[in-house]
C-alpha cells in the first residue's frame, strides 16, 4: 500500500531522499497535506537557518540578448524591446548605492551579451571585488564556454545563478528554438560547480507543457547535482513572445517545491523570487512561509527597469526595490523574519 501522504514528508525530512512516485505525491496531494509539507519545510528553515532573511541586490545590466529563448520578454526576435546596457560606471554605482544600503551581495543579471563582451564583464566582476572586497559577487549571464567562466571566477566571481528550466530533452526543445540545446546548459551547469562557483539551478513552475513527470525528473536532476542555490519561479506570460497566451504558473506548485528543496537540502539557498510576488500580493511571504531564505531586491537603475520586461507586470516597486528595504522588513516582522545583512554564502 502506498504511505500516507505526511508520512512521505516525514521521510523527506529525516532521510532528504525520495523515490520518483514519492516526489509525484508531494506534488498533487491534497492542499491539507500541501501545508503540512509547508509547515514542516518552513520548521526545518527556522531550524538550520534561524528568521534571518538574506538580501542579494540585483542589477540587471542588459536586455541586449542573443538568444530566443520561446517565453522570454527580451528574446531576441522581440523588437518591442528598447534594448539596453549599462555602462560600468553604471554598474559600479548600482553597487555602490547598494553598499551604502547594507547590500554585500550584488548579482550582475542579463539577457545573453555577445561573446566579445566576455572581457568588458571580466573588468566589472575585477573592479566590483577590488571595490567591495567584504561583498560577493553572483553572476546570472547565461550560457558561455567555460573559459569565460574561469575568467570571471579568477576576477572574483563567488557564485553563479543558471537555471536549466527544464531536464526533460522534448520539453527543453518546445521552450527554446534549435540552436539552444538542453545538452549545452547542463554541460555549462557542470562546469560552473568544477570551476568552484557556489551554483544556483532551478526552474519556471508552470510553463507550457509541464507535466508533473517533468518536475519529478527535475527535482532528481537537482538532487544529483547538488546545488547551492535553487531558483524558481512561476511561468508568467509576457505578450510579445510565442507562449505569451498560456495561463500564469501556480503559487500553490511553486510553494510545494520550494518546501519539497528545502528538506531535501536543508542549508540550501532558496530565493523567494521576484516571479512569485508578482503574481501573488503576499506571494513572497508565502515562499518564506514554504522554507525559503533569500529575496533580491532590484537595485537596477529606475530607468530601465521597465525594459528588463522577462513576464508582464514584473515586480519593480515598493518592497521589490533596493530602496523599499524599509517596506520589506517590515512586511517580513509580521511573519516573524528579519533582513540578515550578511554576505550570506552556502554553509
Ligand atoms: N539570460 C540569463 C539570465 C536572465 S533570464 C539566463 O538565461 O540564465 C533569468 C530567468 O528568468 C530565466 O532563467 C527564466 O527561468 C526566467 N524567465 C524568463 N522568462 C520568464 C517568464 N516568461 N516567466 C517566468 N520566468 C521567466
Amino acid at each position: 500500500m502506498a504511505m500516507e501522504t505526511r508520512a512521505l514528508v516525514d521521510v523527506l525530512r529525516e532521510a532528504h531522499h525520495l523515490d520518483g512516485d514519492g516526489y509525484a505525491a508531494l506534488l498533487t496531494c491534497c492542499t491539507a497535506d500541501a501545508d503540512y509539507l509547508r509547515a514542516q519545510a518552513r520548521e526545518v528553515a527556522v531550524q538550520m537557518l534561524g528568521r534571518g532573511i538574506f538580501v542579494r541586490g540585483l542589477v540587471e545590466i542588459t536586455n541586449v540578448c542573443r538568444n530566443d529563448c520561446l517565453y522570454c520578454g527580451i528574446r531576441r526576435s522581440n523588437t518591442a524591446v528598447d534594448r539596453y546596457l549599462l555602462t560600468h560606471e553604471q554598474v559600479m554605482h548600482c553597487c555602490q548605492a547598494g553598499h551604502a544600503i547594507g547590500f554585500r551581495t550584488f548579482v550582475l543579471q542579463g539577457g545573453e551579451l555577445p561573446r566579445e563582451r566576455e572581457a568588458w564583464i571580466a573588468d566589472l566582476v575585477a573592479d566590483i571585488r577590488a571595490s567591495f572586497p567584504d561583498s560577493a559577487i553572483t553572476l546570472s549571464l547565461g550560457e558561455w564556454p567555460r573559459e569565460a567562466y574561469a575568467r570571471w571566477r579568477a576576477a572574483g566571481a563567488d557564485r553563479y545563478l543558471l537555471r536549466h528550466e527544464t531536464h526533460n530533452a522534448a520539453h527543453y526543445a518546445s521552450l527554446h528554438p534549435a540552436d539552444m540545446s538542453q545538452s549545452n546548459r547542463l554541460s555549462c551547469l557542470d562546469n560552473l560547480m568544477v570551476l568552484g562557483f557556489q551554483v544556483g539551478t532551478g526552474i519556471m513552475v508552470g510553463s507550457p507543457g509541464q507535466t508533473i513527470e517533468h518536475l519529478v525528473e527535475d527535482i532528481q536532476y537537482i538532487e544529483r547535482l547538488r546545488p547551492h542555490m535553487v531558483g524558481l519561479g512561476p511561468f508568467v506570460p509576457q505578450h510579445d513572445t510565442p507562449l505569451g497566451c498560456h495561463p500564469v504558473g501556480s503559487v500553490d506548485l511553486t510553494t510545494r517545491l520550494y518546501a519539497i528543496f528545502r528538506l531535501m537540502m536543508p542549508h540550501a539557498l532558496i530565493p523567494s523570487t521576484t516571479a512569485l510576488n508578482t503574481i501573488h500580493p503576499r506571494g513572497r511571504l508565502l515562499g518564506i512561509e514554504a522554507g525559503a531564505n533569500v529575496v533580491m531586491p532590484n537595485l537596477s537603475p529606475s530607468e530601465v527597469r521597465g525594459s528588463y520586461a522577462l513576464y508582464d507586470g514584473k515586480a519593480a516597486s515598493a518592497a521589490e526595490a533596493a530602496e523599499g528595504v524599509a517596506l520589506l522588513e517590515k512586511q517580513l516582522a509580521t511573519i516573524g523574519y528579519h533582513i540578515d545583512w550578511s554576505r550570506g554564502d552556502y554553509r
